[in-house]
């Protein structure tokens, strides 16, 4: 459609009265000039003729000005105002002012693209908003140092992708044997409390895909989902993988049959990702920090575990019973009956130790075939008590497993002997020595003196 079909071009419009404008004075004009002519006495009419043809040019020449006025400068200047606010980044969505004139449809064109225009600047603020979001959530699970700390992260990125819908992220762990639990919930919304409870149970971690759920009550729904308490319930449930293995589920609802929208489905499963590979990092540096401080054959911490320990003890000021432990002629067990057999007898050992303590005792293996038990605020007599029952507990043991018998020596000394971790477990170490002085197989207490008598009477310190 031409611009002012209808209501007739602008000019064609403002003709009519311009003709009339220029024709009317000159009509009248001629017509005063003419009874002039005829009549000198006419000089007055003729006059009033004139005036009448003035007046009515005049009218015409109004209509005209009315007429632009109306449709083209009015209408111009929306325009104008519109295309400043547009160009200032102001939001335009309708352009008034135009009428209905020609220039009704470049305004409706222009508030189109107004709308246009404020939409995808919307957009893109929202996804500079996300962006800005997303990467304060990537740092954030940088800064976590734990699984606990992770938790908190999730519950707080869950509220910055989406605070209108409930959602909670599921996770299992090794230890619990893949039962899922629900670890964090949506700071703003809470959690939609998922009943799924193993991860083989829930559909997204089985397939290992986004799965969206329009209605619980769809005959394709996740079972979970079905016949909740509170009604029919739409969800979202995005995977979580560490290193390939799905190991847990973000979980949000919606009302029935109004899922939560691709937006938010695309930044949960952002989340998912990152979150999956801090989780994988996270771990791999906890297994690689439990690898370094544990003992390969036995499981137990190593000496730089302990020695850890002890010293940390020592920090807080707290007493010990420090206990070296060392098999009896184990050289001729694994030279006589192999080396397996001696592996065999040493992880016996180290399980009849961790069975004969308490949970807040220290057991390690400190050497080839030398442990130590560490009693945190226990007596000395105490500790002799507790090991008698660890060499009754070592004798029976022995005598139902399928190892070759073997005996201990243990020697004990106090954390008041000395101030710091290296002097104690000498002062352990010479009441061992004494211990196989006298044959083995026995338990014998050392102080300061014990070790300036063994250590100092000529026999050096054992190399460590
Ligand atoms: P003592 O009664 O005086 O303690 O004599 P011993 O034979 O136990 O002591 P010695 O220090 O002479 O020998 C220790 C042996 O322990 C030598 C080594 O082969 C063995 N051993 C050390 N580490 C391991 C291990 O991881 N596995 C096995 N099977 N044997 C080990
Ligand atoms: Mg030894
Ligand atoms: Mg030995």
């Amino acid at each position: 459609m031409g611009a002012g079909a209808g209501h007739g071009s602008v000019a064609n419009r403002v003709a009519a009265p311009l003709l009339l404008a220029a024709l009317v004075p000159m009509f009248f004009a001629i017509a005063a000039v003419a009874m002039l002519i005829a009549s000198e006495d006419l000089a007055l009419e003729a006059l009033v003729v004139v005036v009448i043809g003035l007046l009515g040019g005049s009218l015409g020449a109004f209509i005209a000005w009315r007429r632009l006025r109306k449709e083209v400068d009015l209408p111009a200047r929306a325009l104008q105002e519109a295309a400043a606010r547009l160009g200032a980044g102001e939001p335009v969505e309708q352009v008034g002012g135009a009428g209905a004139g020609p220039l009704a449809p470049v305004a409706a064109a222009l508030g189109r693209a107004g709308a246009k225009v404020s939409d995808t600047t919307d957009r893109l603020m929202a996804q500079a908003r996300w962006g800005e979001g997303s990467r304060r959530i990537l740092d954030a699970l940088d800064f976590a140092r734990s699984d606990a700390q992770v938790n908190r992260v999730v519950s707080e990125a869950l509220e910055l992708v989406d605070d209108e819908h409930a959602g909670e992220l599921l996770m299992s762990s090794a230890e619990s044997s893949g039962t899922l639990e629900s670890v964090a919930a949506n700071r703003a919304t809470g959690s939609p409390g998922c009943p799924v409870s193993t991860a083989g149970d829930c559909m997204a971690i089985r397939r290992g895909q986004v799965v969206i759920t329009d209605s619980s009550e769809a005959i394709n729904a996740c079972p979970q989902l079905r016949g909740r308490p509170y009604g029919a319930t739409s969800a979202v449930c995005v995977p979580v993988s560490i290193e390939g293995h799905g190991l847990g589920v973000i979980h949000t609802t919606g009302a029935d049959r109004d899922p939560p929208n691709p937006v938010v489905v695309e930044r949960l499963s952002e989340l998912s990702r990152h979150l999956g590979a801090r989780l994988a990092s996270l771990h791999a540096i906890e297994s690689s920090r439990a690898e370094a401080s544990t003992d390969g054959l036995t499981g137990l911490p190593n000496r730089r575990s302990l020695e850890a320990s002890l010293q940390q003890m020592l920090d807080s000021g707290r007493d010990f019973v420090a206990v070296l432990a060392d098999l009896d002629k184990f050289k001729s067990l694994n030279d006589n009956f192999g080396h397996e057999a001696g592996d065999r007898a040493l992880q016996l050992f180290a399980r009849v130790m961790q069975d004969n303590v308490r949970g807040h005792d220290l057991v390690a293996r400190v050497g080839g075939e030398e442990f130590v038990v560490a009693y945190p605020d226990m007596t000395v007599q105490g500790s002799i008590e507790a090991i008698e029952r660890l060499r009754t507990g070592l004798a029976s043991a022995v005598s139902v497993a399928a190892v070759q018998p073997f005996t201990c020596s243990f020697g004990v000394t106090h954390s008041a002997v000395g101030s710091s971790v290296g002097e104690i477990l000498r002062v352990a170490d010479a009441g061992l020595l004494r211990a196989k002085e006298l044959g083995g197989d026995q338990v014998v207490y050392a102080d300061q003196a014990l070790a300036v008598e063994v250590f100092d009477n000529g026999e050096p310190p054992r190399p460590r």
